[in-house]
């Protein structure tokens, strides 16, 4: 086991894809995984790349690149969200699609898994020039999206109002409407109640499930939470709901630190006023976001960025649990090193799925043409989650293994039978 993640060592720093395959190789191992099964999913099922000339406001062309990756349609039509960041390349679109996979597994949702993004800096981009790259791109998409193909969502950089615009721009290329084609819209136009906070609150309810495991009462522990965005800010919102004393809260622009816990309500506040940014906020001592990392804290929710915990600051982590919000927040090089020091680690695929499962609902609703309550749809989603929380923490007893290897095993079950039932090509 050692040795694979050692090789993984060698490799991630080039390729997020490698870090997947050193995970895959590992669980494959554990539970003995099929040759051939193995093979298919070693291998995403479609790479698309395009280029999206889109005139900017000062009246000159500039060119994008866009990715969409379809890592697997064994267990249904592929689904994952769409990002907009500068440092978007193919071979992180293929290890976030293929972690979509096997997010939607662990989930117990009928989905394969795909991801999309476009390499820009939407910061520094007009709501114009956004909406016409976010238009270029669905109609570079056309035959790719599809509501039993390919369903994208949001991801990092985008929201409900990208989403409004593809499903308008690839209604009016088919000519039909087809609000299902796309999850995480906003709810005047089919969006879901529930589905903005639903990734916090995937969050929360993993947060719960593992204290509980672990003996530890929510009223007596701290949390630091990396990220102010979507995920983080939602997820501190809701465990502080349930008696989590909040320590550390940061985004981009700065991190705080408050032993007497920050107050999330003012935070929110804060940030709906300040550019949707915590800078300046004035509720706790300013930190860096490497410290928020390594603060005394009980509870450690990386929200932001992947590749945040790391062999180097991993020793230094005083945290007895981290709930990863964020997409791959852990370096394979890191997990031993946690694992060794006895803390337990709810992985992305599991701790940050209810954003993805939420995004099911909304299909369905969309499919049915009925809509559910908040509560029928929170109730629903906080089952989902505690059920695939079990199921990976009995894998972790079974296979000996931490819960990022049994989440993995987990989804390779249920990927395995779709591979094996549906034939042979
Ligand atoms: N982008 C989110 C994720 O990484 C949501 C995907 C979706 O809702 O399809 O899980």
């Amino acid at each position: 086991m050692s040795t694979q993640i050692a090789n993984a060592v060698v490799t991630h720093e080039e390729s997020m894809f490698e870090a997947v395959l050193a995970r895959l190789d590992v669980a494959a191992k554990l539970m003995n995984l099929s040759d051939d099964v193995a093979h298919v999913l070693r291998n995403p099922s479609k790479q698309v790349k395009v280029s999206l000339p889109v005139m900017m406001d000062n009246g000159k062309i500039q060119v994008f690149e866009g990715y969409r990756v379809v890592h697997s349609t064994h267990l249904g039509p592929s689904k994952g969200g769409i990002r907009y960041a500068m440092d978007v390349n193919s071979d992180e679109v293929m290890a976030l699609a293929a972690w979509m996979s096997f997010k939607c597994a662990v989930a117990n949702l009928p989905y394969g898994g795909a991801k999309g993004g476009i390499k820009c800096d939407p910061r520094s981009m007009s709501v114009g020039e956004l909406e016409r790259l976010t238009r270029a791109y669905t109609k570079a998409m056309k035959d790719i999206f599809g509501v039993n193909k390919d369903i994208p969502a949001p991801d990092m950089g985008t929201s409900g109002r990208e989403m409004a615009w593809i499903v308008d721009e690839f209604n009016k290329i088919t000519g039909e409407d087809s609000p299902g084609v796309i999850t995480g819209k906003p709810i005047a136009i089919g969006g879901s109640l529930g589905r903005d906070a639903a990734t916090g609150r995937g969050v929360m309810v993993n947060t719960l499930a593992a204290l509980k495991k672990m003996g530890l009462n929510p009223n007596a522990v701290t949390a630091a939470v990396q990220g102010f965005g979507n995920v983080g800010s939602h997820a501190a919102r809701l465990l502080n709901e349930k008696g989590i004393k909040i320590i550390a809260i940061s985004d981009h622009t700065g991190a705080f630190y408050n032993t007497n816990g920050i107050d999330i309500k003012a935070a929110l506040e804060y940030t709906a006023k300040n550019n949707r940014t915590l800078k300046g906020f004035t509720g706790g001592t300013e930190i860096t976001n490497a410290e928020l990392l390594t603060c005394q804290c009980d509870v450690l929710v990386p929200a932001a960025l992947q590749n945040v915990i790391t062999e180097e600051n991993a020793p230094k982590i005083q945290a007895k649990l981290i709930v990863e919000g964020a997409n791959g927040p852990t370096t394979p090089e890191a997990d031993p090193i946690l694992n060794d020091k006895k803390i337990i680690c709810v992985p992305d695929i599991l701790a940050n799925a209810g954003g993805v499962t939420v995004s099911y609902f909304e299909w369905v609703q969309n499919k049915a043409g009925y809509y559910w309550t908040e509560e029928e749809v929170n109730t629903k989603h906080d089952l989902k989650m505690e059920i695939a929380f079990e199921a990976v923490w009995n894998n972790a007893n079974q296979f000996k293994t931490g819960m990022r290897i049994a989440a993995y095993i987990t989804a390779l079950q249920k990927i395995e039978q779709g591979v094996k039932l549906k034939g042979s090509y």
